[in-house]
């Protein structure tokens, strides 16, 4: 029996990460022959996270050849997916994000349960599986809660995500506020990071009634830090949307400190994108205060503007 992968999506976050290497912990730990491994780059914040505690970063895949068996967690939409995925054969999916462009061919076992993060699903499923969870699961759950939720600060943030981080906090043995504010710093640092790299460390890819869009998102602690780059930045989006042939690139700049976003938006349904806020724009930007959660507070205002 060949031996079945585990990954989440494209430009892989903490959630991401962390889920599939907890999920192939349950999975071995029950005699299955899995592997995690990862569609992309780690990012700062995860390297923190890993390092912190003490977990080897999964391997690379480039793609999926016919027939592998895989794990999906933290994402479904094939666009998001591994290379290939149409020919794999999906066993699972386990995840918290709007279902979109996703069938199999054969039965499946599907978890949605929309929560703030995968991380927290799957501390459900060991709990009712009766797998005692060691530190650097807990660890490991635990900074995908706090990444997905920005400290418990996102809408997506429910109180069943709360709870369960408080009790992954204990096994840790960390204190949530001063390990969490540790760790999405680590990852909010801007300034070392190129044009290129800020507008895809976090880039998904979107399909709304036919036109096709890049959402990305940066977390930082200073957004002028990014904004004084716009020229720069506006060079690398235009050449995506010329390479990628995408009718709008919307790059969220998320303060994770005040919990504000500055939206620099190009392509040509710009306009549009900004109207699902009724917005206009002010040399391609314009801010949405309270707004820090792609998943709940851009994504659904955007779709349904496109569907109109
Ligand atoms: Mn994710
Ligand atoms: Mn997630």
């Amino acid at each position: 029996m060949s031996k079945v992968l585990i990954f989440g999506h494209k430009n892989p976050d903490t959630d991401t990460i962390c889920s599939a290497i907890v999920y192939n912990n349950l999975k071995r730990l029950q005699g299955m022959d899995t592997e995690a491994v990862r569609l992309g780059e780690i990012n700062d914040e995860t390297k923190y996270a890993l390092e912190y505690f003490g977990v080897d970063v999964p391997r690379l895949i480039e793609n999926v050849s016919e027939g592998q068996k895989v794990i999906l967690v933290d994402h479904n939409e094939k666009q998001q997916s591994a290379d290939g995925i149409e020919k794999a054969v999906v066993k699972e999916v386990i995840d918290h994000h709007r279902i979109a462009n996703f069938e199999t061919a054969a039965p499946l076992y599907y978890r949605a349960e929309p929560l703030g993060c995968t991380a927290t699903i799957l501390k459900k499923i060991y709990n009712e599986q009766e797998v005692t969870i060691n530190k650097q699961m807990a660890g490991l759950m635990l900074s995908a809660i706090i990444s997905d939720s920005l400290l418990f600060k996102s809408p997506t943030c429910t109180v069943t995500d709360k709870h369960i981080a408080e009790e992954l906090a204990q096994i840790a043995n960390v204190n949530i506020d001063e390990y969490g504010l540790n760790m999405l710093k680590a990852g909010a640092s801007t300034t070392k990071k190129t044009a290129q790299e800020l507008v895809s460390i976090d880039a998904k890819e979107f399909v709304l009634n036919d036109k096709k869009l890049v959402i990305a998102q940066i977390n930082t602690v200073d957004a002028d830090e990014v904004i004084n780059r716009q020229e720069e930045i506006e060079n690398v989006i235009n050449q995506e949307i010329t390479s990628k042939d995408l009718d709008a690139f919307v790059f969220v700049i998320t303060n994770i400190l005040t919990s504000n976003s500055e939206v620099l938006v190009l392509g040509e349904q710009k306009d549009k994108v900004a109207a699902s806020f009724n917005k206009t724009l002010v040399n391609n930007i314009m801010t949405l205060n309270g707004v820090v959660s792609r998943k709940k507070q851009v994504v659904p205002q955007i779709t349904e503007e496109f569907n109109k």
